[in-house]
């Protein structure tokens, strides 16, 4: 029976879940607080270039097939995509640069360049990592966990002590590789999922299946490309749009929501499906006796990092850069440490840079650049302006001592965003830019549940909810939530 439903949040999530909805006949109203659609993924243009605020890496293809094929459509329907070629560039210590090519053969290569077998270790982890990835599409990922019990099944049981879910990423990669080179590229992946390697479970050595078997591909237009998809889609099945405008509470009756009230009016709700940051839902948006989680619980999670951008436009093309280019310092403890033990802005910090103009001229400007620079930080750091000018300009010379190129010479564009901006823009806790982190008891049923224990009508989704952080995992979460709510709600 048609619902009338709100979402509120016009990211992936919410854009992904509101077009699900609606396709199943519910007359759904999304409401976003900033002016642009998008989220944490929203689009800033200006003088010719085309920045994509957050996510820039495009991994798992197959789970925006998966996405775009319950509308019977297909990803070229909407945009091109483009596998990357190499798949990213390393910096590591005293200006060493390795290379991930795109094919298998030069991926083991390149390992081997590291280390004594490194080719033959390399197929050793990534047989294991597939076996997981494997298990956990079909398995886990696409699955609502209720309780405990529906993830303690006998699969996930007999099958558990091959997923390593026990074990340390970091520990795990030490028992196969010993180079420092080859660990960290099999470790990076874990900042994706707001973890340290000697904090994450090692079961997400599926990360590398991830990038190194799957590829890393980029959408034509870059990643807002799939913003407009989504909005395409809401469109087409007639999801009423409004942006500018914050949900600031609801209206009850008993414990059900009959309608989500905003600084400018009110909508009657059914349903209400939230995929604004869990926390700011849950403290800052419902009463207290309707909040499922306390406020001690909110301050006991692992929060993920917070991120340091700079999006820069240079007049003037980089020779030594590719599309995705890493660094990672000698001793990168001491920037996990900056970040999960004692919060300070690190020195000498890992850093991503992602160059999109190399292989988009969409995105800048002829003859000119187009540049992100990240450096993940501690969420809830203080910053103002003061800290943050300070610190792009230790990062920026930084990085130009990495590459060995200059940058700041050629600075047309500049824009710092940090932890107040995720604080302010998106109403991110701690202004955390990931949402949750992944640690072993913030993992499947152990994350914020996606409908709310007190409130019958109201659900989440989104990078808090299972399965969690990333543009894939939020697609999933959509299809796993419209599930849920057919099922509960006929
Ligand atoms: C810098 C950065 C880089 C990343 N890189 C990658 C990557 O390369 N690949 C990848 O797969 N993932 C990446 N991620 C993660 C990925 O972007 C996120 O997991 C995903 O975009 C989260 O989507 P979401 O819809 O759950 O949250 P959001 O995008 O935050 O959407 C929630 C929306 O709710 C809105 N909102 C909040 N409060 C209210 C309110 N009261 N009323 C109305 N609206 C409200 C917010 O404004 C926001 O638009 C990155 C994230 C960041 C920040």
């Amino acid at each position: 029976m048609a619902k009338k439903i709100v979402v509120i949040g016009g990211g992936y999530a919410g854009l992904s879940v509101a077009a699900l909805l609606a396709k199943e006949g519910h007359e759904v109203t999304l409401l976003e607080k900033n002016t642009e659609l998008g989220g944490r993924a929203r689009v800033w243009k200006t003088k010719g270039y085309v920045f994509d605020m957050g996510p820039s890496w495009y991994l798992m293809p197959e789970v925006f097939e998966r996405y775009f094929g319950l509308f019977g459509k297909k990803v070229s329907d909407f945009y091109e995509l483009k596998p990357l070629d190499p798949l990213y560039r390393i910096f590591f210590h005293k200006k060493e640069i390795v290379d991930i090519p795109a094919n298998k053969e030069g991926i083991l290569k390149a390992f081997a360049s590291l280390e004594k077998e490194g080719d033959r270790k390399l197929v050793a982890y990534l047989k294991q990592a597939k076996y997981k990835y494997d298990i956990a599409m079909n398995e886990f990922l696409y699955k609502e966990y209720k309780n405990i019990f529906s993830f303690l099944n006998w699969k996930m049981i007999t099958q558990g002590t091959q997923l390593h879910v026990f074990a340390t990423l970091d520990r795990f990669v030490r028992k196969y590789f010993h180079d420092h080179r080859a660990r960290k590229i099999l470790e990076y992946a874990m900042v994706f999922l707001g973890n340290s390697p000697k904090n994450s479970p090692a079961l997400y050595s599926i990360m590398s299946h991830v990038d190194l078997n799957l590829g890393v591909w980029y959408p034509m237009g870059g990643m807002g490309m799939l913003v407009e998809a989504m909005e395409k889609l809401c469109r087409q099945y007639g999801v009423t749009i409004h942006t500018g405008e914050e949900v600031t509470g609801f209206e009850y009756t008993g414990s059900r929501i009959t309608s989500v009230r905003t600084h400018k009016g009110s909508y009657p709700a059914e349903i209400v499906v939230s995929s604004a940051d869990y926390a700011h839902t849950e403290r800052e948006l419902l009463d207290s006796s309707h909040q499922t989680y306390s406020e001690s619980y909110w301050q006991s999670r692992v929060m993920a990092p917070s991120m340091f951008i700079m999006y820069l436009g240079l007049g003037k093309r980089l020779k030594n850069l590719t599309h995705h280019n890493l660094y990672f310092s000698l001793d990168w403890d001491k920037h996990f440490d900056t970040i999960f033990k004692t919060p300070s802005w690190p020195q000498d910090p890992c850093f991503y840079l992602s160059c999109p103009s190399k292989t988009d001229p969409s995105v800048a400007p002829e003859g000119k650049e187009n540049l992100f620079l990240l450096v993940p930080i501690a969420p809830g750091l203080m910053d103002n302006d003061e800290m943050r000018h300070q610190y792009a300009d230790y990062a920026l010379k930084h990085v130009e001592h990495v590459i060995g190129e200059s940058i700041t010479d050629a600075i047309e564009v500049k824009r710092i965003f940090t932890v107040s901006d995720y604080a302010n823009d998106y109403h991110a806790f701690k202004g955390t830019a990931l949402g949750m982190a992944h640690t072993l008891n913030q993992t499947a049923v152990f994350r914020p549940a996606h409908h709310s224990k007190r409130v019958p009508n109201l659900y989440y989704t989104g990078h808090y909810t299972h399965p969690g952080v990333g543009v894939p995992m939020v697609l999933i979460a959509a299809e796993i939530v419209s599930g849920l709510i057919k099922e509960e709600e006929k």
